[in-house]
């Protein structure tokens, strides 16, 4: 039976200095195997949508398919949820949340998402896998990073169910009632299980629509709340297009809304709600500046770097998608940045080798493919290391763009793919200027040697996260956000529970 099983190397690579070099998202600690992963996800032709504990076929009969970027295939017939089905799931959510979560105790609920959070661990390589078939990131990532991490919210917010009174100390903590969420593709589990874990920690009930493209662990994540045993009606799962998640913002039931994808919808989302009484929280783009300065350790940064722009081929909101570079190290620093480029290995994402997988969509490369052409007619000089991509399938070699300046469009919206927009800045006033001259404010990483400059940094950047000496470090503990048009509102830690409740 053909297994999961990565072989990790024995030890870590030495570098000249003597000492191991740090673990690293991409490449050197993965010994070299061509065989691709071909464990059983455990697929099913069709899915239904979840509602009220219940497997259900949506009332319109219809069904669209879901498909693998990596292969251009069909995976499986998702059933495409309408207005009739997202008001059965409102009501389901409303009578449990009136008449049974709502009123269990901290501690009951709290057993339910440890049970959800074993149970997707005991499913992980399944997770993985499908998770890889359905959205194209290499199985290292959806293996080391995306099921762990999302059983990780589930633990984390477990432990919170029965200390709710320690999120605001002094006031009486009650759930809001019943919550519609919409998430975007580019995490897809991992967004189910920042959404879902502290809203049902806090008592509400929720109605969920993962994006259209990655529906697929979202229905599965289904199975494991069934298992669990998870009240009927606590979490109600529709897929469908984004007009089914119009409907699941403005229904009139849902006391709050929580939103995660792009600016341009999260925009027509606020239009549609303005009036109304919804709390909300609003996740969106982003445009990070990551910063290094000439006293980093550069070999580090590099490594930094590259996780920051091709971690999920750079389909991340916080990827760092802007290099600022201080002048006086910057031709050095593109250099190793291209040697290293040059060993990232792209192509089948099921591959436990593979650094960079597929791009989500033949709509979204074709956006990507778009800015390529706008940096080059903007005059920035492209540079992508010789690679050769399969025949079949959604790829993009990882590509930089150096000759960048602040008003080019490549170095102002998001691209969400594998593309880098280098821009060279002298002075820390320049670079704190640069990197805040964007319309979003989500994330930001700082290399430096010097702490006072972390300090100053950190302060200046007007970004909800700001990274030092590291790039993309994730944590259920610790709260993520942004500001201007990155969205409001924060997920994780005790200020994400905030945002789930009511203080009285
Ligand atoms: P998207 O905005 O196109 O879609 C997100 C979700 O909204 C999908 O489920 C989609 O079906 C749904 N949707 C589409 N139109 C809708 C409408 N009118 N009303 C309600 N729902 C609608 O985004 P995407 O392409 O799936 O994801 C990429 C975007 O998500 C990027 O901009 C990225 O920066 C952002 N993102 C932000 C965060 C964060 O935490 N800030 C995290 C991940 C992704």
């Amino acid at each position: 039976m053909p297994t999961l099983t990565a072989k990790k190397s024995k030890r870590p690579p030495v570098r000249a200095s003597g000492r191991a070099a740090p673990a690293l998202i991409f490449g050197d600690l993965w010994e070299f195997d061509p065989a691709p992963e071909t464990a059983d996800p455990k697929l099913k032709a069709r899915y239904e949508l979840f509602i009220d504990g219940q497997f259900v076929a949506p009332a319109s009969g219809n069904y669209f398919d879901t498909v693998n970027p990596a292969t251009e295939q069909k995976i499986a017939e998702m059933a495409l949820g309408g207005a009739a089905d997202v008001d059965a799931a409102y009501r389901a959510a409303d009578k449990a949340q009136k008449t049974v979560w709502g009123k269990l105790p901290g501690r009951e609920r709290a057993k339910y998402l440890y049970r959800i959070a074993r149970l997707l661990q005991d499913r992980a390589r399944e997770f993985a896998i499908a998770e890889t078939m359905d959205n194209g990131k290499p199985i290292k990532e959806t293996r080391d990073f995306d099921v762990p991490m999302a059983a990780a919210h589930f633990f984390y917010h477990a432990g919170w169910a029965d200390k709710l009174e320690y999120i605001a100390p002094g006031r009486r903590v009650a759930p809001l009632g019943v919550v519609g969420q919409v998430i975007p593709w580019n995490f897809p589990l991992l967004m189910m299980a920042w959404k879902i874990a502290p809203a049902i920690a806090m008592g509400n009930c929720v109605v969920i629509k993962p994006a259209t493209n990655t529906p697929l662990n979202a229905i599965k994540l289904a199975e494991i709340f069934q298992d669990a045993g998870l009240p009927p009606g606590v979490v109600n799962v529709i897929t469908g297009p984004g007009s089914t998640g119009g409907l699941i913002m403005a229904h009139p039931t849902a006391a709050k809304i929580a939103f995660t994808g792009s600016t341009e919808v999260g925009k027509v989302i606020l239009r549609s709600v303005a009036g109304s009484d919804k709390k909300m929280t609003m996740e969106l783009g982003g445009k990070a500046a990551n910063i290094v300065f000439d006293d980093a350790p550069l070999d580090q940064a590099v490594e930094g770097i590259v996780n920051g722009i091709f971690f999920n081929q750079g389909q991340v909101c916080c990827a760092g998608s802007r290099l600022l570079v201080q002048e006086s190290v910057a031709e050095r620093v593109v250099a190793k940045l291209k040697n290293r480029l040059r060993a990232l290995r792209v192509g089948n994402p099921l591959d436990k080798n593979t650094d960079v997988g597929a791009i989500v969509s033949r709509g979204q490369l074709d956006s990507i493919r778009s800015y390529l052409d706008i940096g080059v007619k903007e005059g920035a000089e492209l540079w992508q290391p010789p690679c050769r991509l399969p025949a079949k399938g959604f790829y993009m070699p990882p590509t930089i763009f150096t000759g960048v300046s602040q008003s080019h469009r490549i170095a102002r919206e998001e691209i969400f793919g594998p593309v880098l927009a280098i821009i060279p800045f002298r002075t820390v006033e320049e670079a704190i200027e640069k990197a805040n001259n964007t319309p979003y404010g989500l994330s930001a990483g700082v290399w430096t040697d010097k702490g006072s400059r972390i300090l100053k940094m950190s302060t200046e950047l007007k970004a909800g996260v700001v990274w030092a000496n590291t790039f993309n470090q994730f944590d259920p503990t610790s709260p993520f956000g942004g500001y201007k048009e990155s969205g409001f509102g924060r997920e994780g830690g005790r200020q994400g529970l905030l945002d789930y409740c009511k203080l009285v």
